[in-house]
């Protein structure tokens, strides 16, 4: 099945937190990351996740990809309640975790074989993810032979490779510099929108936050609630959407930077 029919129609709620919280029990004692978040994502929308560091975005991410179950509420996807990883759930992350010693294409089959899907299936999304990325030639490479943004791109595909509805993005671009990352941002916003995919992407960065997503979701300081809720649209640029880069320069673009800038509560700790 052809990613875009895999993916459910638009309109309908693809994942769901229901008044989830999580506490983490340590020897320190017992943090508060999350309190009473609810809220849903609908299929082939973009959300992004802003909040100061600690605020539990990272916690969030980790709950929907099933990878932690929360202390109370649920986190549905597709309607059904999260129980463990899920093939549906792809997770893209901070560090690119390539391995060194696999090749390109090695380290994009990754997912792929510790799913058990079928290796000949998996080896040609493979080159074709690889091939459309702009890194047929590098295939046989290693990562210490490519740049950061190469890397990513490897990072990507790997996530890609098998082929779940939902992507997660946890500050996938902190380790790039500033003009790396924002064509890199451009390129993964035009990927995950032409393949359909739910995508739920957390930054502390608030123009990749406003650049990249359909809906703008601002959590308060720990323990991370939903502070308020913004919809990003750029009526000025016609019926296309701008691309994260040409979002910067949309007429809407200041205020919602300015209103997100208000809303995150920036204090330089003395
Ligand atoms: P963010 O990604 O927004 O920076 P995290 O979700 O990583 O925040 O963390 C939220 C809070 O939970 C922080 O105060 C962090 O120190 C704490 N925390 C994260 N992971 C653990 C853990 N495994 N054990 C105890 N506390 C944790
Ligand atoms: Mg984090």
């Amino acid at each position: 099945m052809s990613p875009a029919l895999a993916a459910a129609a638009p309109g309908t709620v693809k994942v769901e937190l229901r008044d989830v919280g999580l506490r983490y029990f340590g020897r320190e004692g017992e943090t508060e990351a999350l309190a009473g978040i609810s809220l849903g994502v609908d299929a082939g929308e973009f959300v992004s996740i802003i909040g100061q560091s600690g605020c539990g975005k990272s916690t969030l991410l980790s709950l929907v990809a099933g990878i932690m179950a929360p202390t109370r509420g649920e986190v549905l996807v597709d309607g059904r309640p999260v129980r463990g990883p899920d093939p549906r759930v792809g997770y893209m992350l901070q560090q690119d975790y390539l391995f060194e010693w696999r090749t390109i294409l090695e380290n994009t089959l990754l997912g792929a074989q510790i799913q058990g899907l079928d290796p000949q299936m998996a080896r040609d999304r493979a080159v074709m993810l690889l091939s459309r990325y702009g890194l047929a030639k590098f295939m046989d490479h290693l990562p210490r032979q490519l740049s950061g943004g190469m890397r990513q791109r490897v990072a990507l595909a790997r996530t890609l490779c098998t082929d779940p509805d939902v992507v997660l993005l946890d500050e996938p671009f902190s380790a790039l510099d500033s003009q790396t990352r924002i064509a890199i941002a451009d390129e993964i916003a035009d990927i995950l929108r032409r393949e359909k995919k739910t995508a739920i992407l957390v930054t502390h960065d608030i123009a990749e936050a406003i650049g990249m997503a359909d809906r703008v979701i601002v959590l308060s300081r720990r323990p991370g609630r939903v502070k308020s809720t913004h919809a990003i649209q750029f009526a000025s640029s016609g019926a296309s959407r701008p691309s994260p880069m040409q979002a910067r320069n949309a007429v809407e673009f200041n205020g919602y930077f300015n209103r997100l800038w208000q809303e995150l509560e920036v204090h330089v700790e003395g």
